[in-house]
């Protein structure tokens, strides 16, 4: 296409580069959006590495004790002792990963063991 004269083409080149410079921060504009609902998800959904039944944060310092006394463990050393085979463990409901012991209170991993651990009857 063939301009008619330099002024005409001095205004396609204005017009040019205020579209670019238009598309430019648009995009800028679109980009940041996007970047921060990013972040916000991810503040909101923790990562999956975070393990619910290490989450100690309500437990109390007796029951924490008991965990200690009692030798709790969120992976078993023994492959066929594990709290979800002993006799007692609470089952982890639908919603929540891990479930719970009858002796303290706090998550229990259902691969954890204790030295209390007993056959499931
Ligand atoms: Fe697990 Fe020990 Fe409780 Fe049994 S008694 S469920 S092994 S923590």
């Amino acid at each position: 296409m063939k301009l008619k004269s330099p002024i005409s083409r001095r205004r396609f080149t204005i017009k040019f580069f205020y579209l670019s410079a238009v598309v430019l921060s648009t995009d800028i504009l679109l980009g940041s959006c996007g970047r921060k609902n990013t972040e916000e998800e991810a503040k909101s959904n923790p990562p999956a590495s975070a393990d619910p039944c290490s989450d100690l944060s309500g437990v109390s310092e007796n029951d924490l004790e008991l965990r200690k006394k009692f030798a709790y463990a969120k992976e078993s050393p023994i492959i066929d002792n594990q709290c979800n085979n002993c006799n007692l463990y609470l089952p982890a409901k639908e919603d929540i990963p891990c479930g719970g012991c009858m002796l303290f209170k706090g998550p229990v991993s259902p691969s954890g063991y204790c030295t209390y651990w007993a056959p499931r009857v």
